[in-house]
Formats: C-alpha cells, sequence, structure tokens
C-alpha cells in the first residue's frame, strides 16, 4: 500500500514514520510513504500557499490551487485515482472499522490541513473521505495523518506477523483487550493471576474473555451494548452475576 502526505511540514511526517512495526513494512515493501511538500506547489514566487479568509475572521486559509495541482499530479505519477482523506476535526471519528476500510485500497492520499483549515472547494472537488482523529483541535494535519497511517499499515495484510497478530486486540468483536503480563510473576508484590500460570488453555481463555467484558464494561459501555448482540450463553450468565444484566435488557 502506498500512502501520499500532503503536507507543509514533510520533515514532521518523515520523522514520525519508519519506526517499529511500520518501519519494518516499509523495508519489506509492504507499505510506502511520500510525504509531498504543497509549497512545491505554489504559484506565485514567495511560495505563499495561504490567504486571508473571505467573509473576514482570525487566521488563514490553505488555497485550493496548489493542493489541487498537487493531486493532479499523484495522479498523473501514478496513473491511479486514490481516495482523498482530508484530515479535518470536522470528518467522521476514525476507529478500527475505518482503519479496515482504508487498508484494502493500494494508494490513499492523506491531506493535512494548517491554520484555520483548507479552501472548501477542495474539498468539493478533490477529497472522498474527512476523517477525524477525536473531539479536540490540533495545529495541523500531520499527527493527525501519522495515527491514520500507522492503524491502517496494521491492516495490510503482511505487515503484523505471527509474533504481534492483531486476532485478539482492541476492538475486534468491539471489546477491548484483556489484561497483559509477563516475567517477573511477583513484581513489588503483586502477582501475576493463578490462572495465567496454570497452563489450562481453555480457562485462560475463558478468563481473559471474561476480563475483556469487565474491562469494556468500565471504560466503553457504548462499545460493550454493541458487543452483547454476538454473546453467548456463557457470557451471558457472567454478564448477570457481575451485575451487568441491564446490558443484556437494552
Ligand atoms: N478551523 C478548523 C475548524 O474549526 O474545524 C480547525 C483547523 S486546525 C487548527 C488546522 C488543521 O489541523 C486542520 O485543517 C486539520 O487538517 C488538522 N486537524 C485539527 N484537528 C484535527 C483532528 N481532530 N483530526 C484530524 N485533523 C485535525
Amino acid at each position: 500500500m502506498n500512502f501520499y502526505v500532503l503536507t507543509l511540514f514533510p520533515e514532521m511526517i518523515e520523522a514520525g514514520t519508519g519506526t517499529s512495526i511500520t518501519g519494518r513494512a516499509m523495508k519489506n515493501g509492504i507499505i510506502s510513504m511520500e510525504a509531498i511538500n504543497i509549497r512545491d506547489y505554489a504559484c506565485n514566487k514567495h511560495k505563499h500557499v495561504d490567504d486571508y479568509p473571505y467573509g473576514g475572521g482570525a487566521g488563514m486559509v490553505m488555497q485550493a490551487e496548489p493542493i489541487c495541482l498537487a493531486c493532479d499530479d499523484i495522479r498523473k505519477r501514478t496513473g491511479k485515482k486514490p481516495r482523498v482523506v482530508y484530515m479535518t476535526p470536522q470528518g467522521k471519528t476514525f476507529n478500527q472499522k475505518i482503519a479496515k476500510d482504508l487498508a484494502k485500497e493500494e494508494d490513499l492520499i492523506l491531506l493535512c490541513g494548517h491554520y484555520e483549515g483548507i479552501d472548501e472547494r477542495v474539498i468539493d472537488m478533490e477529497v472522498t473521505d474527512c476523517i477525524s482523529i477525536g473531539d479536540y483541535v490540533l495545529t495541523g494535519g500531520e499527527l493527525a495523518a501519522m495515527v491514520v497511517m500507522d492503524a491502517v499499515s496494521r491492516m495490510v495484510p503482511g505487515v503484523l506477523t505471527n509474533d504481534d497478530s492483531g486476532m485478539d486486540e482492541s476492538f475486534e468483536n468491539d471489546l477491548l483487550e484483556y489484561p497483559q503480563y509477563t516475567r517477573p510473576e511477583v513484581y513489588r508484590d503483586m502477582k501475576v493471576p493463578d490462572i495465567l500460570l496454570s497452563g489450562h488453555h481453555a480457562n485462560i481463555e475463558r478468563w481473559r474473555r471474561e476480563q475483556s467484558i469487565l474491562r469494556t464494561a468500565e471504560n466503553r459501555p457504548d462499545l460493550l451494548r454493541k458487543a452483547v448482540g454476538s454473546f453467548d450463553k456463557k457470557d451471558r450468565k457472567f454478564m448477570r452475576e457481575n451485575g451487568l444484566g441491564d446490558f443484556l435488557e437494552e
């Protein structure tokens, strides 16, 4: 999968990618990333890419022309028409489902805004998806693009190996992951739960499932409400015994 990141700060994107699992996937050629400076497509000698907002108000707005030219260039070079994802607090909130959907694409353009954002006509003409990484306002779209690239890359076949498989991870089946422990067995008087040392795989699996349910109830009741639809008899009994019966009745 190829990411093309349109940004005014390519060095920020380059510095923030290329390590750990995604770095390995880049080295192996499973994913690639090109940070493209929107300023390179400025049509004036001062390389200005922003201007005052029509109608007045604070701040500057990124102009349409350099962004559209940069998109044209990618389409021309690749001979393809990739989806264009604009990182914006006004977009749909990013989640694992969107990450999986985007991971099916062969090419993806991620557009990072700055200042007050971009000229609305770019959104009308070029943008296929608007994505927010949460209900807060960042200075620019670069951090958001890096978040999206990381989460999407993990979903590209071949990026995760058996050693770092994402099968049990949070948000699979709308549950958060169970607690994890590693050596030593006792740390500052806190012992790893006995069940994890028992070697009894079925019981460990059951315990993990129940811990996932408890953790999701505590931290993300909204997710648990969705998850209960696929719960079996054992899960439902566990819910009732642990004061979570109301979720089943809703
Ligand atoms: N004036 C805009 C508004 O109120 O919606 C906010 C502009 S923000 C200061 C500048 C840029 O940061 C945006 O164009 C966008 O690319 C990026 N950005 C800010 N918050 C974001 C978020 N929560 N998710 C994704 N991108 C964000």
